[in-house]
């Protein structure tokens, strides 16, 4: 099967900033939409990304795709509701591939509970907590038009550089690492 490495939609282009639209039941059995994941995996990949999601790849779609480990399988998750477990917050640094070299703080639920279709549009139900629950807000943030630095603590922002240099300009206690 041949794949393609998709462009990265950057801050400012209108498309990061709609609300996509939802896979439909017959989406999942075209083959376009699963070389799609194909192609967003493999972008992902390219980019050196945890997760991508479809409007970041100029496609107005509630699909992402994610894979914090890269022993792990890649994980689709299509139409994601995501409801907080209880109301524990944590901050930590994010990037995002749409927003290069800068980083920011931001504050998200410390659990969540998902639901979601994979990409054959099996539904299923997860639990993530702490980090891996911070990737897929993000993540899922981007099928409403949210970017993270709408969320970003402003002065806590950096460039990339410059956060390696003196380090995260606000810092927190237990920070869990950067994305
Ligand atoms: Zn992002």
């Amino acid at each position: 099967m041949r794949m393609a490495i998709l462009q990265v939609a950057r801050m400012g282009h209108p498309i990061l900033r709609q609300v996509s639209e939802r896979v439909d039941d017959a989406q999942f059995e075209d083959p376009n939409f699963q070389r799609f994941c194909d192609d967003l995996y493999e972008s992902m990949l390219e980019h050196d990304g945890l997760g991508l999601a479809a409007p970041q790849v100029f496609r107005s779609l509630r699909v992402v795709v994610i894979q914090l480990d890269s022993d792990e399988e890649a994980m689709f998750l299509a139409n994601p509701e995501i409801t907080p477990i209880g109301d524990g917050q944590a901050l930590g640094y994010e990037g995002c591939l749409s927003v290069p070299e800068l980083r920011g703080l931001v504050a998200r639920a410390t659990s969540i509970r998902v639901s979601a279709r994979d990409r054959h549009g099996k539904p299923f139900l997860f639990e993530a907590h702490g980090w891996a629950a911070r990737v897929v807000q993000h993540e899922c943030d981007h099928l409403d038009g949210v970017l993270y630095v709408d969320r970003a603590e402003p002065r806590s922002l950096a460039f990339l550089k410059e956060y390696r240099r003196f380090g995260p300009p606000i810092v927190i206690e237990g920070e869990e690492g950067e994305e």
